[in-house]
């Protein structure tokens, strides 16, 4: 196990006390290689604990303080500090693996994550990817493929171009026929990277080569496609869980439509806009979309829905998301335990019927940036760190008082999920959790999300995904401080 800056890790955790306290394992696998860091490393580590499962951690040289190196059974170092030197390396990764002699290996999310080679390699060499299978990671994992199985399977798409677009005459035309504004997205795209958006044919033929340059220089592949930009809309998602016995369901949905640079900042569920008609019909079409997909494990179905209440889909991320907490706190339901009892290859335990929605649940991204500054990263080391408590609240978070944020990985450093009876309580309770959270040296999205907790917008249930750039407008930089 790595040094520490937490000192003897072994008398802090002693192991063998935890492994003689750990319940019996009754799954086959007995051991899980965690392909990723962070909070969800963590999140992993906590779950095989629980189920009796031993963890092995791999870390990059930036990340030997890290909680889940700390944590874990085993740890081994498989590379420098840039992702693409240790956690994208799929073949130390693997070595890795064989070499501790590992069942199966959890990706978490980012990374590898939703890289269907990896999948295919874990699959050759013998090891369960707890996930789906590589077939549909590469089927949802090509947007234009993905858009086009789900329409044939009868769900509502966004009106766009069939697939890529190879040149700018063409693409000026499809834009044309579909009617601006427009929105350019890059076909190997994540992480709201990759999008622009044009309002007419001049902004058009300036942000399609903006959009391909990004997209090359971020994911390797320039091909973009285009659709219709729905104006001012929710982004709504829906929970699957699919069993390798032809069981799919649904866990309701979450509320994404707080973000930035379109990426999430809050998370919600249930979503204060849906009609209990019209998430019974999306969780319908979200289920028809994962069969289709011949998807197993837990996805994501994402939806964009208009203020008419028609819903698009837009993509499925074929992995646990990093707002997976909202759905467990309000269905009661454990997501990584229950992905690695589909990958153990154990039948879901209950059917559509008997998940029951009866809290309601808000999640914050606490991420190491300014949002005084246009969210710019704030990497360094945190002084003292205090976690809220109390009833209703959670808290996952790999970070520490001395903890030193490398700047080489994404800017979240924890997540605080606050829940209750109803939104009302979920969202006093968020505002005093956030109001109790101290971290010391670096800055944070802390103040606010504390700002939007008691903004009217938000607080009404009205937020879309136009919120962030109004709100941000209309409130004063110093309030973020
Ligand atoms: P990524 O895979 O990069 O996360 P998504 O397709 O999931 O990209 O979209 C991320 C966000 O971008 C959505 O939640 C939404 O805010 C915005 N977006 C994507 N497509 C559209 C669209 N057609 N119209 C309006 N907004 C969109």
């Amino acid at each position: 196990m790595a040094d520490s800056i937490l000192g003897d890790s072994a008398s802090l955790w002693p192991a063998q006390e935890q492994r003689a306290r750990s319940p019996k394992n009754t799954t086959m696998i007995q051991k899980i290689l965690i392909a990723n860091r962070g909070e969800i490393a963590l999140r992993i580590v906590r779950a095989c604990r629980e189920l009796g499962i031993k963890t092995l951690a791999v870390y990059s040289e930036a990340d030997v303080q890290s909680l889940h190196v700390q944590l874990a059974d085993e740890a081994i170092c498989i590379g420098g500090p840039r992702s693409a030197d240790s956690y994208l390396r799929a073949d130390r990764i693997i070595a890795a693996a064989e070499i501790a002699d590992v069942d199966a290996i959890h990706p978490g999310y980012g990374f590898l994550s939703e890289n269907a080679k990896f999948a295919q390699q874990c699959e050759t060499c013998g090891i369960k990817f707890i996930g789906p299978k590589s077939e549909s990671i590469r089927m949802m994992g090509d947007k234009a493929i993905a858009k086009d199985t789900v329409r044939k399977a009868g769900v509502p798409i966004v009106p766009g171009s069939d697939g890529p677009i190879d040149t700018e005459g063409e693409a000026v035309k499809i834009a044309r026929k579909i009617g601006y504004p427009v929105i350019i997205k890059a076909v190997a795209g994540g992480g709201g990277r990759g999008m622009r958006i044009a309002h007419n044919d001049v902004s058009f033929a300036k942000e399609y080569h903006v959009a391909r340059n990004e997209a090359e220089k971020a994911f390797g592949n320039g091909q973009v496609y285009i659709e219709k930009y729905i104006e001012r809309p929710r982004h709504i998602e829906f929970q699957i869980l699919a069993d390798a016995h032809g069981h799919t369901v649904h866990l309701g949905e979450r509320d994404c439509s707080v973000q930035r640079r379109h990426q999430k900042l809050i998370e919600e569920s249930p979503s204060p806009f849906l009609t209990p008609s019209l998430r019974k019909t999306m969780g319908k079409a979200a289920i028809k979309a994962a069969v289709a997909a011949g998807y197993e494990n837990a996805g994501t179905i994402e939806f964009l829905v208009d203020a008419k209440g028609n819903f698009y889909f837009i993509e499925m991320n074929t992995r646990i998301q990093v707002e997976h907490p909202v759905t467990e706190e309000v269905t009661g339901i454990d997501l990584i335990k229950q992905q690695i009892r589909i990958a153990n290859g154990e039948k879901l335990g209950f059917d559509q019927g008997d998940i029951t929605f009866t809290k309601h649940a808000i999640e914050c991204r606490i991420n190491a940036e300014d949002p005084a500054r246009n969210f710019t990263p704030s990497p360094g080391t945190i002084g003292l760190y205090y976690a809220p408590g109390g009833h209703g609240v959670r808290v996952d978070s790999h970070v520490y008082s001395g903890y030193t944020i490398p700047s080489h990985y994404d800017s979240m450093i924890g997540k605080l999920i606050c829940f209750g009876s109803t939104r009302k309580i979920a969202l006093e309770r968020s505002y005093r959790a956030l109001s109790e959270y101290l971290i010391r040296g670096v800055k944070t999205t802390i103040p606010l999300q504390k700002a939007i907790m008691s903004d009217p917008t938000f607080i009404e249930g009205k937020a879309t995904t136009a919120y962030m750039d109004d709100f941000m407008s209309r409130t004063p930089p110093d309030l973020f401080l």
